[in-house]
């Protein structure tokens, strides 16, 4: 058996290969005549279907929360369903792997936080580089995060949950939503800050993390304001403090975590959104002016303030925002967790 397809055969599948460049050579000049290049084209026509916005945490968690109040308003901007997808595990590493070899043409696209800087250094064997693998949308909003204990933890305040956690360490429960999320990476800090090694118990995000501590079954949960708000209004959990350097507006009886001996101790979360690497230019800025109009959306902008976030300034709003951001990131921690010895794998 010949291991050469033979040549009528070779030839027959030469010929749709052969029409479909003429076709596409004639659509190129078509266009060039009307000033619109192959890839304005495209972002003239794009987006012609629904777009999938893939959030690497549980349904209901601080980044759904963020990725659904977005998607309403790029909806109506975009004139297609910004449809929000949760792909989760890994510390939001399985869902930037999907997004990272999605097709390059603006219709998948992830929304992601610190975890994007952390994880080439976490993950030793990451199946994606942050700074090659990704088109950059733009930054979206910064948000606080809040130091909780169950209701019935016996600590009134942080220093005395200092004491209780190193009089009790083999009996706390730390919850997190895996290696390299933000909730993860809080209570590391935390734990290097008191000087004590907790058992951690990992979910897939903070909303189930959230439902085993007001149901008793963890102790502790560093979680962002844009979950935990609600449930600190309702009396489900106790507050600790929050961990940005000054007050916050939407807790402004609430010490900071540095005032409450735990000095500089600081953690922002911060988002952005990302498309796979060769999503034509013209695609990305359109995305771009989409999240930007978002972005001033009053119903965005009251829902991103109730939740105690802040949306970050129209410069960060932009490809280079990103891009420059999370590469000063990856260069500052990246050092601080190889000292730490914390890899996930
Ligand atoms: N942001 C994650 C979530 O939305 C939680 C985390 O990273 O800790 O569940």
């Amino acid at each position: 058996m010949s291991s050469i397809a033979s040549p009528s055969l070779a030839s027959k599948a030469r010929r749709p290969l052969l029409k479909s460049a003429f076709h596409g050579l004639l659509a190129g000049t078509a266009l060039s005549m009307l000033g619109l290049s192959p890839v304005t084209a495209q972002a003239q026509g794009f987006p012609d279907k629904p777009i999938s916005l893939v959030v690497p945490f549980a349904a209901g968690g601080p980044t759904d929360v963020v990725a659904r109040t977005l998607a309403v308003s790029m909806t109506k901007t975009l004139g297609q369903s910004v449809m929000v997808e949760n792909k989760t595990g890994a510390g939001g590493t399985i869902a930037a792997t999907h997004v990272a070899r999605s097709a390059p043409n603006g219709y998948t696209l992830l929304i992601h936080h610190n975890g994007m800087s952390t994880a080439p250094t976490l993950y030793r064997k990451l199946a994606y580089d942050p700074l090659k693998d990704f088109e950059y949308v733009g930054q979206v909003v910064d948000v606080p995060m809040t130091m909780l204990g169950r209701k019935d933890l016996p600590p009134q305040n942080l220093g005395e949950l200092v004491t209780y956690v190193k009089s009790h360490k083999d009996k706390i429960n730390l919850a997190n939503a895996g290696l390299g999320a933000v909730s993860h990476l809080c209570g590391m800090l935390f734990q290097q800050a008191v000087g004590t090694e907790l058992t951690t118990v990992p979910f897939q995000g903070t909303a189930p993390a959230m439902t085993a501590l007001m149901g008793g079954q963890v102790d502790i949960l560093c979680d962002q304001t844009t979950q935990t708000l609600p449930q600190i209004k309702a009396e489900r959990v106790k507050l600790y403090g929050v961990t940005t350097m000054e007050r916050i507006a939407a807790l402004p009886d609430t010490p900071t975590l540095d005032e409450s001996g735990l000095k500089g101790f600081q953690m922002v979360v911060w988002h952005g959104i990302y498309a796979p690497k060769g999503t034509p230019s013209d695609v990305v800025a359109k995305l771009t002016a989409a999240l930007q109009t978002a972005l001033k959306d009053p119903g965005v902008v009251q829902r991103i303030s109730d939740l105690g976030a802040v949306i970050v300034p129209e410069a960060k709003q932009t490809p280079a925002g990103l891009h420059d951001w999370l590469k000063s990131e990856i260069d500052r921690l990246g050092p601080l967790i190889r000292k730490a010895g914390v890899y996930a794998d």
